[in-house]
């Protein structure tokens, strides 16, 4: 077995004196600190407490082994501001997410008044009524020759909807449905009927009395 090593000599006098001695106890002279082993463990405990378990490690550890001590630190702050970066990487992908929702909307709103817009135009071209049509949730009918048939921009699933108009062709009623709530509690829609075009916070649910 080998033997543990118990003294060091002095940085300065060059005399023998004990392994743990900080100065020496002949010449007074403060003895260069030898690193000792410290546990990666601490490494678990800044990653997992961030800046508290860096300084806690950092602590405990600085006098035994400062060089270490001050990577632990450097972890406990690294962490956290890892954390923080992701943060507001995904607000800015947020708010861009909500722009393009914003542009999705916009696009809802020209398709709903190009509706109203080709069916005033059919009306007063034609046998004055409009398009009349089933119930569809997946789009919006053509009007006649003057628009075709529209969906949503995130696809017929999302669904632009047209009320069943076919017992009043004075009447009609069409809807998007928005991504941006805006002011209404849950769900904001835009409606084109005979009467033009307007923002509601209800669905219309009647053909023939869009609002
Ligand atoms: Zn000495």
């Amino acid at each position: 077995m080998p033997e543990e090593k118990k003294n060091k000599f002095c940085s300065n006098c060059g005399a023998e004196i004990d392994i743990k001695a900080k100065i020496c106890p002949k010449c007074g002279v403060e003895q260069p600190l030898i690193p000792e082993k410290v546990s990666n463990w601490w490494y678990i405990l800044a990653i997992f407490l961030g800046i508290v378990g860096g300084i806690i490690a950092w602590a405990v550890n600085k006098d035994r082994n400062p060089k270490k001590a001050i990577h632990f630190l450097i972890v406990g702050l690294i962490i956290p501001a890892i954390y923080i970066i992701g943060i507001l990487a995904s607000i800015v992908l947020v708010s861009l997410g909500g722009a393009r929702g914003k542009a999705r909307d916009a696009m809802r709103q020209a398709d709903m008044r190009q509706v109203a817009t080709a069916q005033e135009i059919y009306y007063y071209d034609g046998e004055k009524k409009y398009v009349t049509n089933v119930a569809k949730t997946d789009g919006t009918p053509a009007i006649g020759t003057y628009l075709d048939a529209l969906i949503d921009p995130q696809g017929a699933t999302k669904g632009y909807n047209w009320l069943a108009n076919t017992t009043c062709d004075q009447k009609f009623c069409a809807y998007a449905t928005l991504e941006n709530k805006g002011t209404c509690a849950t769900t904001r829609y835009f409606a084109a009927s005979e009467k033009g075009t307007k923002e509601l916070c209800t669905a219309p649910t009647d053909g023939c009395a869009c609002f």
